[in-house]
């Protein structure tokens, strides 16, 4: 820290990626990227952008965003396109609260609403999820506050119905209601149809996870044109060229790759259910994930050292020390051959202790 940090920033805890290994030896199961590969297309529109590198980019994403109008069957006018998720939650965070307008998220959810909060000096309505991690929605109803929902949640992996978000949306009028929709794909139910009906709905989705482009940074914001339009305008006072040439291009091809798209979706949750039975059969407690990853405890061991042992023999899991997740793992769900080679280094681990 310098002597010229702004004050108010001090005390700002950021958020903590998980680590990047630099050998490519290791297995990576801890920030929930695609194990497979994207699209030979995508790669190939990524490589044709790029021969146009010297030239801005479109800064309205038009020809993106008109594809995915059509692939949602909603207007161009209704979708954001971002540097990420990341970049259109942050937007939303700017438009829709501020020191007198609070956010209410729960308080084992997605890290980064609390550090954007405290980035942008917006006080936190935390809400704490029940004893055994499911959100109760009733604790949304009537707030009066901006809210954000992961669903399915991270790092959990449950998932609450639509009709469950079109609820909360109902008793909030006057506030918006951001779903994150990161992990939707493996599972879960969009809100995307509600958006017809409740206008102070945000669904947020994105290109990382489900769609094997987390290098490339892109995301969606789905919503009414006026809440789009709020968006717009701090995005064009921030970062207008925010989505580069090449993303666009590949967000383009990735949507026209749908039976891909489906049929690796549908791998990752098969190898989901089979890796859950085997961490079940060997006494595993494992949530009821609907995401890319298992959120899973085991009595044998603490999650800590269960962590480290698994790091010193090449294998990255997610571990959140906060007194509410210590006991608990984040897997992510590769292929099936990389949660063979987890199970193997889990049977060492607990064979040994
Ligand atoms: C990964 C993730 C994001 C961020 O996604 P990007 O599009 O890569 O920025 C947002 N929300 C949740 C819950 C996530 O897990």
């Amino acid at each position: 820290m310098s002597a010229f940090l702004t004050p108010t920033l001090e005390n700002l805890t950021p958020y903590t990626p998980g680590d990047i290994p630099r050998k490519r030896s290791i297995l990576k199961l801890n920030t929930n990227e695609n194990p497979y590969p994207p699209p030979t297309a995508v790669v190939e529109a990524i490589r044709a952008a790029s021969e146009d590198l010297q030239l801005y980019p479109d800064p309205n994403c038009l020809a993106l965003r008109k594809a995915a109008a059509d692939y949602y069957d909603l207007d161009p006018d209704q979708i954001l396109a971002g540097n990420g998720s990341d970049e259109n939650l942050f937007f939303a965070l700017r438009a829709f609260c501020d020191s007198e307008r609070p956010l209410a998220h729960a308080d084992v959810t997605y890290g980064c609403y609390s550090v954007w909060c405290d980035l942008m000096h917006i006080p936190q309505h935390i809400i704490p999820l029940e004893k055994d991690l499911t959100l109760d929605p009733a604790r949304y109803h009537g707030l009066n506050e901006t809210i954000v929902i992961a669903n399915p949640n991270a790092p959990t992996g449950l998932a609450l119905p639509p009709e469950a978000i079109g609820e909360i949306a109902a008793s909030n009028p006057h506030h918006v209601v951001i779903v994150d929709e990161a992990y939707v794909d493996f599972g879960a139910e969009s809100c995307v149809p509600l958006l017809q009906e409740y206008k102070n709905l945000l669904v947020v989705q994105t290109f990382s996870k489900s769609r094997q482009m987390a290098g490339a940074r892109l995301g969606f914001a789905l919503g009414s044109k006026e809440l789009i339009a709020d968006l717009e305008r701090v995005r064009n006072s921030m970062n207008p060229y925010n989505v580069n040439r090449m993303t666009q291009a590949a967000g383009i091809a990735s949507l026209q790759c749908e039976g891909y798209f489906r049929e690796t979706c549908r791998q990752v949750i098969e190898t989901r259910e089979w890796t859950a039975q085997e961490l079940i059969r060997r006494g595993f407690t494992v949530t009821d994930s609907k995401a890319n990853f298992l959120y899973v405890r085991t009595k044998k061991m603490l999650s800590r050292v269960l962590f480290r042992a698994l790091r010193q023999r090449a294998v990255l899991v997610r571990y959140f020390d906060a007194p509410r997740t210590e006991h608990w793992l984040r897997i992510t769900v590769g292929t099936k051959e990389q949660m063979e080679v987890l199970l193997q280094k889990l049977d060492n681990i607990l064979k040994e202790d």
